[in-house]
């Protein structure tokens, strides 16, 4: 089996073998004692300031979607949301559920965000910003340098969701003045699906700490505190924390810039080795996690996806909604190499032989 998803993606070997081992008991100093370790290796994997905090969540990235805007903003608040596809229409969804006062900007699929759609917004009261920095639902990877510049003249509360984009793309915390970034265990991290992580910035740790929460599993007033330890209010995906560890040590050995630079080649030999097959690339900024194929030929992206699991074993990411027979997604994250590419690549071409794509 080859898996182009986006996730769950393929694991490395060490990662694997721990999730085959029994699981200990946490509440132990040793646990502890690892979890803190995870919350330093991740600030620093991820350019946060010294103070920042990490909550690390038993939940999927939507889990941690909706309980940063549950902790961050209250009804006074008027948030600024980029819509550029499924990821963005959820962050809206969220905001609408718990009766936020929100607003969007539409792109359509495959357009970039500039400078000219968010100049309307200035000066118009927002308090707070949310954009996925890659809408992983069209492989669009937006500019954070023109998004840091309209929060900072607004000041604005950033919250970003970098599930899909972290260890794939350049991401820095402080570089972009983030003041939230939510993450999730299988995109690029590579990790089993079930643990999603917040690290919140000092602005941000106020706001949770003066704001009140409806909720008792997602209120992060008690997951700050009990961090603090290195523990978590309530059981976590254990296993996964203890991958966790692994996978940040072996980033932290071979430096983030490497983990991304090995990204971004795969992306390019496949990118590369795609021409002459009926498949144009979808977008103009594109993140190094995804590539986005619009086929030209004879068969709906649908019928890609299904030809190829059905046929080849391979599985690459389809669309859904009115995307569904548009564009399919081919990722370049997890344990992917080039010679798993030339695979695919063999795929596609003996489909083109026989006519059929
Ligand atoms: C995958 C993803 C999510 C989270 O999806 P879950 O299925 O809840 O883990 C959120 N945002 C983006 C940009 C994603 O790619």
């Amino acid at each position: 089996m080859l898996n182009f998803s986006l996730g769950p993606v393929m694991m490395e070997q060490e990662i694997r073998e721990i999730g085959s081992e029994q699981i200990p008991y946490f509440r132990t100093d040793e646990f502890s004692k690892l979890m803190l370790e995870n919350e330093e290796l991740l600030k620093k994997c991820i350019g946060a300031t010294g103070t920042s905090r990490v909550i690390f969540l038993t939940g999927s990235g939507t889990a941690a979607m909706e309980a940063t805007i549950m902790n961050l903003f209250h009804e006074r608040d008027k948030l600024l949301i980029v819509n550029g596809g499924s990821f963005g229409a959820r962050f809206k969804e969220i905001c609408n559920i718990h009766g936020l006062h929100s607003e969007e900007i539409h792109l359509e699929y495959g357009e970039d965000l500039t400078e000219r759609h968010l100049e309307k917004y200035d000066g118009q009261g927002f308090t707070g910003f949310l954009i996925n920095v890659h809408e992983t639902s069209t492989g669009v990877l937006y500019d954070m340098d023109i998004v840091k510049s309209f929060c900072e003249r607004n000041q604005l509360l950033v919250v970003v969701d970098a599930i899909s984009s972290f260890l794939a793309d350049r991401y820095d915390m402080s570089e972009f003045n983030i003041n939230a970034t939510i993450l999730s265990s299988q995109k690029a991290m590579a990790l089993p699906p079930g643990i999603s992580f917040v690290v919140l910035d000092e602005k941000s740790q106020e706001r949770v700490l003066h704001n009140s929460v409806k909720s008792l599993y997602f209120n992060f007033k008690s997951y700050l505190n009990d961090g603090r330890r290195g523990q978590t209010p309530y059981t976590p995906a254990v296993s996964i924390l203890l991958q966790l560890r692994k996978k940040l040590q072996l980033v932290d050995e071979n430096g983030v810039s490497e983990v991304i630079a090995n990204v971004s080649s795969i992306a390019r030999d496949f990118r590369m080795k795609i021409k002459g097959l009926p498949l144009e690339i979808a977008a103009s900024s594109l993140s190094n996690a995804v590539t986005p194929l619009k086929p030209t030929g004879k068969m709906a992206a649908d019928e890609i996806f299904t030809y190829l699991k059905d046929n080849h074993d391979i599985y690459v990411c389809p669309n859904g909604g009115s995307l569904r027979r548009v564009l399919f997604r081919v990722g370049h994250i997890g344990a992917i190499t080039e010679s798993d590419n030339n695979e695919l690549i063999k795929a596609l071409l003996s489909m083109k032989e026989k006519s059929i794509l």
